[in-house]
Formats: structure tokens, sequence, C-alpha cells
């Protein structure tokens, strides 16, 4: 579902922060990521709207409900401008295979990461290639796009977690290896779906060619993007300073 209308506008995209780790639930978060200090960070930064985004590995419902738990009592107890959003960064760990897939459990924020492919758990191609990455994450795309349970793609496309050099390199050749039109395509199938696509610093300023093409032939098509920064310290929570940056690179 979307949570907002499609923002070209960076500025006004930079309101926003939907992909923040918590100390409770992501052993990679910092003791600081307190879910009030994150709140009120995001307060002094004159955010509008923030996601906490939990990682969940595999089926593990019993962590979502956790997190939902813990956060929403939390959150309509807190008195605050900022729209803030109880999610989870959940796992599409296989071209058919996600979490929450068996069960109506939903958060208020789906976040899914395709590429994680640094977790031993995760699938991976037969063909260890960058075409073959970049096959087997367009396939877990698309089922779980389908699938109607996400919200968003977190830090999509990009070859960060593939702990291959020839595929990690400066050239990027898994998100070479995307055509216009295949791009053109998934970017369709996902408006249908209502799915948003992140645009993190990740993608941006890791891989700036691919950035400027997504955010292109998104704008074409219509898509909604997100901010988000992958926060796992508070000082990563204000979005202020990556504006020029984006601006450089995407306009
Ligand atoms: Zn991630
Ligand atoms: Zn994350």
């Amino acid at each position: 579902m979307y949570l907002h209308e499609a923002i070209y506008d960076i500025d006004e995209l930079m309101r926003e922060n939907l992909h923040i780790h918590t100390n409770l639930f992501s052993g990679c978060a910092k003791p600081e990521m307190v879910f009030a200090d994150i709140v009120r960070t995001a307060e002094k930064a004159g955010l509008a709207r923030i996601a906490v985004t939990d990682h969940v590995q595999e089926y593990d419902v019993e962590h979502v409900r956790n997190i939902l738990k813990t956060y929403i009592p939390a959150r309509d107890a807190m008195q605050t401008d900022v729209k803030v959003y109880v999610g989870a960064e959940l796992s599409a760990f296989d071209t058919d295979k996600f979490t929450l897939q068996h069960t109506d459990l939903t958060t208020e924020f789906n976040l899914y990461a395709a590429n994680h492919y640094h977790v031993s758990s995760w699938g991976q191609p037969a063909e260890r290639t960058a075409v073959g990455y970049k096959e087997h994450n367009k396939k877990a795309m698309e089922f779980l796009i389908r699938s109607g349970k996400c919200d968003c793609i977190a830090h999509p496309f990009v070859d960060s977690y593939v702990k291959i050099d020839e595929i990690r390199n400066p050239e990027h050749p898994m998100t070479a290896a995307w055509t216009d039109n295949e791009l053109g395509d998934i970017l369709c199938l996902a408006k249908e779906y209502a799915v948003m696509w992140e645009l993190p610093p990740k993608i941006v300023e890791g891989d700036p060619v691919f950035a400027k093409r997504l955010f292109n032939i998104g704008k074409e098509v219509g898509s909604v993007f997100t901010m988000g920064t992958d926060a796992h310290w508070l000082v990563n929570i204000d979005t202020a300073r990556f504006t020029e940056i984006y601006k450089k690179i995407l306009t």
C-alpha cells in the first residue's frame, strides 16, 4: 500500500526516513537506537514521517509479533507531530519465499529486502554471475510484488550484499544487466500492486548511474519512491545531509 503519493521533489522526499533499526529487535543497531529517542531525533530533524523497520529473517512471525506488541503501544503513548509507522524489514529470501507468506499478520509498513545475499539462509542463484544474481533478484521481487504483501522494497536492485568481487565492483554489472524495458516492466508491476521503491544513499551514492536510470524511468511510469537511510545510529536519522548530493545525481 502506498503511504503517500509520488514525490519527485528532493526536498520533499527528504522529509521522511522510512528505514530505521532499533536496539531491541535488530542486533546490528547501536544501543542508542531506543524507540523514544529515535522519535525525538526525528522531531528535531523536522521529519514528517518515519518508520521503524527491524530485521526479520525467513518465516520468523514471532519476531514480527513482538515488534508490533512493543512499539505500537509505545508509539500511541507518545505525543509527537511525526507520523511514526511500526514496520519491519522483512525478507524476500528466495524466488518464492518471503516473511509473512503463510499468515495474515501484517505490519504498518512491510518493507522487504530482496537482496540480502550475505545472509547465510538466503537463496542464491544457480549461476553465481552478475546476470544470475540479477535474474534471481528479479524473480524474487516479482513473486513478492504479486503477493500483495509488500508495501516497499528496500535498497532494491543493488549488488552491495553480493560478496563476490567480480559482481560488486564500480562497474556494477548486476544493475547494468537490467535493460530499460525490464526496469519499466517491474516498475509498472509494482505500480499495479501499489508497491513503493526505496531510494537510499546506498543506491544514489553507491550506484549513481543506475540511480538516475531508476529515478527517470520511475518518473515516467509514475512510481512512488521513499527515502530511507537504513539508520543504525541516531546521527543517521536526519536526512538533510543527503539533499544536495541527491539533487546533483538525480536531477
Ligand atoms: Zn537491508
Ligand atoms: Zn535495514
